[in-house]
């Protein structure tokens, strides 16, 4: 057998029989993270597809990765071959500028699309994570919390935009990471995300999701010419804090609009039970094998302190 797979069979014969001496405390189920209860008042983004600029300024980029104490971005604002290729987040970067060709015609300007967490009202990652390390909250943004996160990566999986990110490179204490439209320093507070405050050309505006749907009818209903009929995110997976307005059709610009109007929470609860042993036994070796390091880590860490006191007291 591969060394590393018998080690994880090992690992999680450990949990497991930790899971059964009791020590792990009740999972939380898929079912618990379903239906928030959704704030009238809550916020959300507006960007308006038809304003961004892209090249020559990607300041949402810079000021998302100086808000958060991520590196700076790696290719200059007015480099062009950043726009080669798609792009999406990653761990170290929440929010990406793409560039899409024009729908309507090779002569008239490319279409610039920022892309990051959408913060779903039902939000899939959330759900498909049994200790709830992700969490919508009454403000708008889906937040994390990575002392509880086991890193299960279940998250990544579940999300229908591809945004959570893993921290591979990190052998200690590897993180999911995203945009967390900046609950902490700012949407907590009241204040708009660092990138809609930096972008020159006001493509995203901040405010009470309530207002910023009537705000992009009112857009739509002024110039049918300029905009899609549509609001995305209004509806989209049930609902999004973040949303778009374009002048293409949202599947050409990276926006996917097979996914219905259905929170997917369904999905991850209609899959974990359509595999019942999984859906009993994976909590418990993940939380097993949770509760089984943290209770090493605190042992080694006596040890250590026992250590030194042995070593005070001989010094004496
Ligand atoms: S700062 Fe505004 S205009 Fe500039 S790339 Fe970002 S969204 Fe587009
Ligand atoms: S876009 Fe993905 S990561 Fe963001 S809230 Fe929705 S499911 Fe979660």
């Amino acid at each position: 057998m591969d060394p590393s797979r018998r080690q994880f069979l090992k690992t999680a014969g450990v949990a497991a029989a930790a899971a059964a001496a009791g020590i792990v405390a009740k999972p939380l189920t898929a079912e618990a993270n379903v239906h928030v209860e959704a704030n009238p008042d809550r916020f959300g983004v507006l960007t308006d597809t038809t304003l961004c600029i892209g090249l020559n300024c990607r300041r949402c980029e810079i000021a998302c990765a100086k808000e958060n104490g991520n590196p700076p971005i790696d290719t200059p604002p007015e480099d062009e071959s950043v726009f080669d290729h798609l792009r999406r987040t990653h761990e170290n970067q929440f929010t990406v500028v793409n560039r899409y060709p024009n729908p309507h015609g090779a002569d008239k300007h490319p279409i610039y699309v920022k892309k990051q967490c959408m913060h779903c009202d039902e939000p899939a990652c959330s759900s498909a994570c049994f200790v709830k390390a992700l969490r919508k909250t009454k403000e708008g943004p889906v937040v994390y919390d990575a002392s509880v996160c086991v890193g299960c990566r279940y998250c990544m999986v579940a999300c229908p935009f591809d945004i959570p990110a893993y921290e591979y490179h990190n052998p200690t204490s590897p993180k999911v990471r995203k945009c967390t439209m900046c609950y902490a320093t700012r949407t907590s507070l009241g204040r708009k995300p660092a990138c809609v405050e930096a972008c020159p050309k006001e493509v995203m505006t901040f405010g009470k999701r309530s207002d910023l749907i009537k705000l992009a009818y009112e857009k739509i209903q002024a110039d049918p010419v300029r905009y899609e009929r549509h609001l995305y995110g209004e509806h989209e997976v049930g609902g999004t804090s973040w949303m778009f307005l374009s002048g293409a059709p949202f599947e050409k610009i990276g926006l996917p609009e097979h996914l219905g109007d259905v929170g997917l929470p369904e999905y991850p609860r209609n899959y974990l039970s359509a595999a019942p042993l999984v859906m009993a036994i994976w909590p418990a070796l993940w939380g097993g094998l949770y509760m089984f390091t943290k209770r090493r880590d605190e042992l080694e860490k006596q040890e250590k302190e026992k250590g030194h006191e042995t070593h005070d007291q001989e010094e004496k």
